[in-house]
C-alpha cells in the first residue's frame, strides 16, 4: 500500500477533507497549495498532526520530494474561479498536472488525478458512462477548466502509455458540504449564504437545469477506495450521487429546511451551461462495491449547520 503520499490543492474543500481522511487511514501526508482559492484554516484540525505537512507551493512549478503516491486535487472548480484567470487555469491542468506526473515518474509512485463530470460537457448521453466522450466547446468561456481537465487526462495516460506508470483517474460529480468558501460561486454554496442572510436566490436560466449533488464524505469514501483499489483499475471512473435535481428543486429545498424568507429571482443563463448531469456509477459499484449514501436533504442540512456557524463568526449571523 503506497504510505506517504503528496496531496496537492491540500487546503481546498475536497483537499482539506480527503488529507484527514488519509491522514486517519494511516498515511503520511505532505499537503501543497498556494491558496488560490483554498484556506490555511481548511487545514487547522492538521497543523499538530506529526503525519501531516505543509508545503506552499504553486503546482505549475516543479516539486521534487521521496514519496509513494502523488494526488492531484490543485485547481479552483467553481466557474467564476476558474474563469476569472482562465489562462491560469489552462496552465494549472497542463504544466501543473505536468509536474506533478514527473514528481510520480521520479518517486515511481502512484499518479492520482481528480478530474471531473466536465469533461462530459453539455452531454448528449443521459446519465453519463466513462466511455461517452463528451460535447465540449472548445473555445467557450468554460473551456479553460473543461478543456485543461481533459488534456490532464491525456497527459495521465500517457504517461502511463509511455512510462508504465501507475495511475488513477476519478471523474468527480458536482460535490457540496462543511469548508465550501461562502464567496465560492458554485449553486449549493450561493443558494445555503442567499437563504441564511435572507437575500434573493439567483437561479440561472429556468432553473430546469440539473445536477446530481454528492455530499463530501460519500465522494471521499469513493476516492479513498479507488486509490487503494487493484493497479489494474486506473478508471477514469464517475464517482457521484446518481440523484438528479433541477437548480429550481434545489432552490426550494434550500428555502424548505432553512426556513427562508427568501425569494427566488432569475439571472440569466452563463454561456455552455451545461443543461443535465447524471453519474451513472456502475464501474464504481462494481469495482469498488461504492455507492452513496447521504440523500440531499441530509447532507444539505449539515452544510447549513456550516455556514451558520461560519456566518456567525463573521458577524452576519442570521437574518433569514
Ligand atoms: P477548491 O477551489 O476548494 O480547491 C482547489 C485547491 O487547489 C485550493 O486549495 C487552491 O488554493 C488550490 N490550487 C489552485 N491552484 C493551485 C496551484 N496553481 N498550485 C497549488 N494549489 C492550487 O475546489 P474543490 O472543489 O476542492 O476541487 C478540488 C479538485 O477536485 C479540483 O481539481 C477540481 O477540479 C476537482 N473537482 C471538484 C468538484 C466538486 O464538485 N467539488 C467536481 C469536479 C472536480
Ligand atoms: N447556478 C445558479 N445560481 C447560482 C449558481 C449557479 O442557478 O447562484 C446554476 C448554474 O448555472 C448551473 C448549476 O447551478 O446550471 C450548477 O452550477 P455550479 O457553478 O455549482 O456548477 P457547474 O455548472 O460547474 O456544474
Amino acid at each position: 500500500m503506497s504510505k506517504r503520499v503528496v496531496l496537492a490543492g491540500a487546503a481546498g474543500f475536497l483537499g482539506s477533507h480527503l488529507a484527514e481522511r488519509l491522514v486517519q487511514g494511516g498515511y503520511t501526508v505532505t499537503g501543497l497549495d498556494n491558496f488560490h482559492t483554498g484556506h490555511a484554516a481548511n487545514l487547522a484540525g492538521l497543523m499538530d498532526n506529526k503525519s501531516f505537512s505543509f508545503v506552499e507551493h504553486d503546482i505549475r512549478l516543479p516539486f521534487s520530494a521521496n514519496c509513494d503516491a502523488v494526488m492531484n486535487f490543485a485547481c479552483p472548480a467553481s466557474p467564476p474561479a476558474y474563469q476569472a484567470n482562465a489562462i491560469g487555469t489552462l496552465k494549472i491542468n497542463f504544466h501543473g498536472t505536468l509536474n506533478l506526473l514527473g514528481l510520480a515518474k521520479a518517486a515511481r509512485g502512484t499518479f492520482f488525478q481528480a478530474s471531473t463530470s466536465e469533461i462530459y460537457g453539455d452531454p448528449e448521453l443521459h446519465p453519463q458512462t466513462e466511455n461517452y466522450r463528451g460535447a465540449v466547446n472548445p473555445i467557450g468561456p468554460r473551456a479553460c477548466y473543461d478543456e485543461g481537465k481533459r488534456v490532464a487526462e491525456a497527459l495521465t495516460f500517457e504517461y502511463r502509455r509511455q512510462h508504465k506508470l501507475d495511475v488513477k483517474v476519478v471523474r468527480i460529480f458536482n460535490t457540496y458540504g462543511p469548508r465550501m468558501r461562502v464567496d465560492d460561486g458554485r449553486v449549493v454554496s450561493n443558494f445555503i449564504v442567499q437563504a441564511l442572510l435572507g437575500e434573493n436566490i439567483t437561479v440561472y436560466g429556468d432553473g430546469r437545469q440539473t445536477r446530481s449533488f454528492c455530499y463530501v464524505d460519500d465522494l471521499v469514501e469513493g476516492i479513498v477506495r479507488l486509490f487503494q483499489s487493484d493497479p489494474l483499475i486506473t478508471g477514469p471512473m464517475n464517482i457521484g450521487n446518481p440523484v438528479e435535481f433541477t437548480i429550481g428543486e434545489l432552490a426550494e429545498l434550500v428555502i424548505a429546511i432553512t426556513g427562508s424568507t427568501s425569494k427566488i429571482i432569475r439571472r440569466p443563463l452563463p454561456e455552455d451551461d451545461p443543461r443535465q448531469r447524471c453519474p451513472d456509477i456502475s464501474l464504481a459499484r462494481q469495482h469498488l462495491d461504492w455507492e452513496p449514501k447521504i440523500a440531499l436533504a441530509e447532507g444539505l442540512l449539515k452544510t447549513i449547520r456550516y455556514f451558520e456557524e461560519v456566518l456567525r463568526r463573521s458577524g452576519k449571523g442570521q437574518a433569514a
